[in-house]
Formats: structure tokens, C-alpha cells, sequence
């Protein structure tokens, strides 16, 4: 009966619950995205057969976008990384929690084993897909009462973060169809660490599998890369229309 009306109370409380935890964001009111360039310096992550390596690609991508965001839409744009250089995942995550991120947005090559493998492959997060390891989000504990209200607040806050990331996600998923219709895309929910870290919602977009021939050949060409950097833009503009507010020029 107690954990009842201690439910209840939490629904009634949900709104109050909400602002506090600050997810009550309007995405009409995007400030600053963060852009994640992958991997850097002596990592170098996926690497294709003549040489092209996923942190230049991740890098390219990133500046073009990084440029688009401040020039086109006069957002603040913030970079975990600006050059080739290491940068482990702990501090992309400080820098994206203390720069006061509105979304995070993670860019990678695939480098899958078979270089039949091609397309681009979106994730969002998903604290179900694939197992324990991010088994402390259990939506069960919710109702456990001894659980204190901080972190009822904290989960209450991820779960906006990872709904809104699934939204921005199906946008990104749009604006490629449209910029790049003859790239296959794939859709898919991950319990990727960095994306569970960021106090934001965040997607980590692998823009071809980099030991595919056909995909290098894209991903060597300035205007791919541009039409990449493109779909993520108009997908952060469709972000911030909400409810037919006014999208961001
Ligand atoms: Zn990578």
C-alpha cells in the first residue's frame, strides 16, 4: 500500500520532478551540440585498404559540421577533439557534461570484418540491448521506496536523454535518406558507454564501414563527407521544431 501511494505521488510529481532535474529542455532551445570526432592520435580506430583511417575521416566530418552548426545556425558548436590526438572516452564525457551539451553526437567509421559489409549504421541508446552491463537501469527499482529521490531524479533524466537520442536518431536516419538515397542505412539501439555517460541525448553515427571498397571510395570524396555533415545539420534544424514551433533558420 505504501509503495502505492508512493507511486502515485511520483506521477503526480512527474512535471516537478522532470524540471528539476533539468530534462524539461525545449529542444527549440538548442544552445550547444557537442561533436565527438572518434578515436585520434596513436588510435587510430578502423583502417581502410589504401590507407584512409577512421579518426581522419571522424575528424573531417566533425569540422565540416562543426562549421555548418556555428555558421548556418548559429549554435555553439563544441569538439571533444580538434586535431589528431588522443582523447580517452572519460574525458569526451567531461567535456561534454561541462560544456553544458544540449545533444551529443558521435562520429565513427565502421570497420566490420567482412568488407562486404557496407552502409551507415546509426545508434542510439538503449540500456536493454545487450545485456548486464548496464543493468543498473532497472525500471523495477522505480518502484523500490528506499530508493532516494536523487536517484529517481537521475533515472527519470535518462530516460528523457534516451528518448530524445531515439528521436534525433530517426531524424538523422530522414535527412540521410534524403541527402544520400542510395546508401543503405541501418537503424540500431546500443548500450554504447559513451552514450550512457553524456548528461544529454546522444546518437554515434558510423558514416561506412571502412574496410568496404565501395564505401572508402564515399568516404574519400569531399562531397560525401559534406552531405553527411548536411543530414546531420538538418536533423538537429528538425530537432528543434517541436509541437510546430518555429525550426531554427
Ligand atoms: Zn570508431
Amino acid at each position: 500500500m505504501q509503495k502505492l501511494f508512493f507511486l502515485f505521488l511520483l506521477i503526480l510529481l512527474q512535471p516537478l520532478l522532470s524540471y528539476a532535474a533539468g530534462t524539461d529542455l525545449k529542444p527549440s532551445e538548442l544552445k550547444t551540440i557537442i561533436i565527438d570526432p572518434g578515436h585520434g592520435g596513436s588510435d587510430k580506430g578502423g583502417e581502410g585498404s589504401d590507407g584512409i583511417l577512421e579518426k581522419d575521416v571522424a575528424l573531417q566530418i566533425s569540422q565540416s559540421l562543426k562549421n555548418k552548426i556555428i555558421g548556418r545556425i548559429k549554435l555553439n558548436a563544441v569538439m571533444t577533439r580538434d586535431k589528431d590526438y588522443d582523447v580517452p572516452l572519460e574525458k569526451r564525457v567531461t567535456i561534454a557534461n561541462t560544456s553544458n551539451g544540449d545533444l551529443f553526437i558521435s562520429i565513427h567509421t565502421g570497420s566490420a570484418y567482412s568488407d562486404e559489409i557496407s552502409g551507415i549504421w546509426i545508434y542510439y541508446m538503449d540500456y536493454e540491448a545487450g545485456g548486464d552491463e548496464f543493468g543498473e537501469i532497472d525500471t523495477d527499482d522505480i518502484e523500490d521506496e528506499k530508493k532516494d529521490v536523487d536517484m529517481i531524479l537521475k533515472d527519470m533524466a535518462r530516460s528523457s536523454y534516451v528518448n530524445e537520442g531515439t528521436r534525433l536518431s530517426e531524424l538523422f536516419q530522414k535527412n540521410l535518406t534524403d541527402i544520400i538515397p542510395d546508401q543503405k542505412l541501418i537503424l540500431k539501439p546500443a548500450p554504447i558507454s559513451i552514450l550512457k555517460d553524456v548528461n544529454m541525448p546522444s546518437v554515434l553515427i558510423e558514416v561506412g564501414n571502412i574496410t568496404n571498397s565501395e564505401d572508402v571510395k564515399r568516404m574519400m570524396d569531399k562531397e560525401y563527407i559534406n552531405k553527411i555533415a548536411d543530414a546531420i545539420l538538418n536533423s538537429i534544424k528538425d530537432y528543434s521544431r517541436v509541437n510546430g514551433r518555429e525550426s531554427l533558420k
